[in-house]
Order: structure tokens, then C-alpha cells, then sequence
């Protein structure tokens, strides 16, 4: 098979035909030198990539790689339109850079592969619109991910939580990081689908973002902790954080309080989102019209000096990033009163790089 019949095959022919773009019309999709979009109104683009690299972001073993295809290529897609759900925008186009080894490069492989890579295209209401296919000794794939602002909607940063906003989670935290660290146990099997085929919460994001009134969004990848650091970080304030409150599935529900409490605050992969609302702000009917997604509050912004002054984050095991205060049943958890944990548990989430 050549690259061109592989790309042909599998890329270009599988394409789901209806697709509405809305404002950004596919003009040309894969099969030129590049694709080409028409912008008919004012409108944001909005883009980002991430790349997904064999024995980091999913298992170094061929079988599993195998046995995974179809989940390895739906799991691509949806980590990026992710990131274009958070910042408030409707998913639009991807495209795809596919470093595929010799030994994936055969039809049962790319079949299951692209399976799984048109149904996120489907349910996300995106199209792959170009890429590029090169062999390399393992599997790196990395997604460009499109979207598109609606008129009068403005993109939601990670910079404009207030002192006083409530902070809330969508869906459940910590599934995915308990399936990925006890795989074998019965509620790490319970829970594997939330590890390797998340689900972004599209319309809630979209719903959000329109309604103009939240103040910082992003999505939970890294860790609930070290994310909503980012947003502590750019808003420059603090975060208290209510143990009692994490949304917790009920197959979660059955761990050691601790343990479930660790992959909660510093499991990656949740793809769930994190925002603040000013307080005065009801999470009314109205404003969650047709969201199936639960939505809690977790959590308030506070003054970052408040954080400091108290110094209940012990500094080994925060990055600097970091200004969450953690209170479990009304009381601080602190390094002297680490309750529910036996010892302050390490709060850093998922690094490439640490110093
Ligand atoms: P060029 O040499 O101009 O870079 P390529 O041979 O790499 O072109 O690609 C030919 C066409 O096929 C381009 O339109 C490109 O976007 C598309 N393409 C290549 N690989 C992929 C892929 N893995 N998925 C989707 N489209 C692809
Ligand atoms: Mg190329």
C-alpha cells in the first residue's frame, strides 16, 4: 500500500458527508497542499494542538496498542476538541499528523484506527481536513484542532476568575486516573471506558461560553489541582476546594476514601470542565437548557494573599503554580491536619518537565 492509497483508503473516503461547518465553509479538504476555509462572517477561529506519543500518553505494548486502535484514534480526536470546547467554541476541523510504525501500517489496524477517529468526527460534529502520514518506529499522532466562536460569543480564558466566584466541576473526577492506575481491580474495569474513550462536554461548554457570564473555563487533563492552578495562576487568586463535594462516580464511591481522593486531585485525563461563576449567578434550568451533563459546585475563589498568609500548602509538594486550599468537612487540610490523608498527599499533577 503506498501513503496515498493509505490516506485515500482510510482518511479521505471514510469522511462523514454532513457535516454542518456553519460560518467556516470547507472550501477543500484533504486530497491538495493544503485545505482551504471560507470565513463568510466576522467570525473567531479558534486553534491548538496536542500530539500523542506511543509509551507516554498511552501504552508502550504492541498488543495493547492493538488491541486499542479504535480507541487510540477516538481518544486523538476528542483530547483536542477538548481544549476548543473549554476555550467556549464549537468544534469546526482536525487535522492529522500520523508517525505510523511498519507494523501498524496494515488494514486491521488502520480500519479500527479510523473507526474510531470518524466517530469522535461524528459526535463532535468535526471533519479531518488534511494531515500528514510518515513512518517512524512508534506510533506519534498528533491533532490540530479547529473551532469556531459563534457570533457575539467571546472566548473564555483561564484569567478572569474573581475573588468570590464559585468554582464548579462537569461530571465526575478521577475515573480515568483510577482505571489507568489499577486497571486489573473491579472498579478500574468498571471504569475504562472513561480512560480511553472520554467525552468533553460539548454542549455544556457551548452553553456556557454563550451565556457570556462565566469568568474562567478550561479543561481538566493534568489533574484537577495543577489545572485549576493555571487558572489560580492567571486570574492571580486562590482556590478552596471542597473535598466533600468532588463529584465522584459511583463505582469511585466504593475506594478507600484517600486513594479515590488522590486520583480526584492529581489524576490527568478527566477531560471534564472546570469554570467560575460569580456568585450571584444561578446554575438555573435556563441557563443549562438541554445539558444532560451534571454540573457541581466544588469549590470558591479566594484572595491569593489569604492563601499565603496561612500557608497550608507545604512547598515540596505544590509547583508554584499551585494556590489550592483544600478543606475537608469544614476543616483545612494542612501538612499538622492532613485528615483525610495519613500525610499531605503530593499535589502535583502530570509533568513532562520537572526541575
Ligand atoms: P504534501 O506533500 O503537499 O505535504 P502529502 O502527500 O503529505 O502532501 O498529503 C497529500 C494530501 O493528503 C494533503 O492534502 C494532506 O492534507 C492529506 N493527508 C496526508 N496524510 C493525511 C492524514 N494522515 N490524514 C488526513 N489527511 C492526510
Ligand atoms: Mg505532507
Amino acid at each position: 500500500m503506498t501513503e496515498f492509497e493509505l490516506i485515500y483508503r482510510y482518511f479521505k473516503a471514510q469522511q462523514a458527508r454532513a457535516v454542518d461547518t456553519g460560518s467556516a465553509k470547507i472550501v477543500k479538504d484533504l486530497g491538495d497542499d493544503a485545505a482551504v476555509i471560507a470565513m463568510t462572517a466576522p467570525t473567531q477561529w479558534v486553534t491548538c494542538v496536542d500530539t500523542l506519543i506511543q509509551g507516554r500518553h498511552f501504552s508502550e505494548d504492541w498488543q495493547q496498542v492493538s488491541d486499542l486502535a479504535f480507541a487510540i484514534g477516538y481518544k486523538a480526536v476528542v483530547v483536542n476538541v477538548s481544549d476548543v470546547l473549554a476555550m467556549g467554541a464549537k468544534p469546526h476541523s482536525i487535522l492529522l499528523a500520523l508517525a505510523l510504525p511498519e507494523r501498524l501500517a496494515n488494514e486491521t489496524w488502520l480500519a479500527e484506527f479510523a473507526k474510531g477517529l470518524f466517530h469522535a468526527c461524528a459526535q463532535y460534529g468535526v471533519r479531518l481536513i488534511g494531515g500528514d502520514t510518515t513512518r517512524n518506529d512508534k506510533l506519534v499522532i498528533s491533532i490540530t484542532a479547529n473551532g469556531v466562536l459563534a457570533t457575539a460569543t467571546q472566548p473564555v480564558y483561564r484569567n478572569g476568575a474573581k475573588v468570590g466566584d464559585k468554582v464548579y466541576a462537569s461530571g465526575t473526577l478521577g475515573d480515568a486516573s483510577y482505571a489507568l492506575y489499577y486497571p486489573n481491580t473491579e472498579v478500574g474495569k468498571h471504569l475504562g471506558h472513561r480512560l480511553h474513550m472520554p467525552t468533553p462536554r460539548s454542549i455544556l461548554a457551548q452553553k456556557l461560553a454563550s451565556s457570556g457570564l462565566v469568568t474562567a473555563m478550561m479543561d481538566v487533563s493534568d489533574g484537577l489541582v495543577q489545572d485549576l492552578g493555571h487558572i489560580c495562576q492567571q486570574s492571580n487568586v486562590a482556590i478552596q476546594l471542597e473535598l466533600d463535594k468532588l463529584p465522584t462516580s459511583e463505582p469511585l464511591q466504593q475506594v478507600n476514601l484517600a486513594q479515590r481522593l488522590r486520583c480526584q486531585l492529581t489524576g490527568g485525563d478527566d477531560y471534564e470542565l472546570v469554570f467560575t461563576l460569580p456568585a450571584e449567578v444561578e446554575l438555573s434550568q435556563q441557563l443549562l437548557t438541554s445539558v444532560v451533563t451534571e454540573v457541581t459546585c466544588i469549590g470558591e475563589v479566594i484572595a491569593a494573599d489569604d492563601l499565603m498568609i496561612e500557608g497550608t500548602m507545604p512547598k515540596s509538594k505544590s509547583s508554584s503554580a499551585t494556590a489550592i486550599k483544600l478543606l475537608y468537612q469544614g476543616e483545612v487540610v494542612t501538612e499538622q491536619t492532613p485528615y483525610p490523608f495519613n500525610e499531605f498527599p503530593d499535589l502535583r499533577g502530570f509533568q513532562h518537565f520537572t526541575e
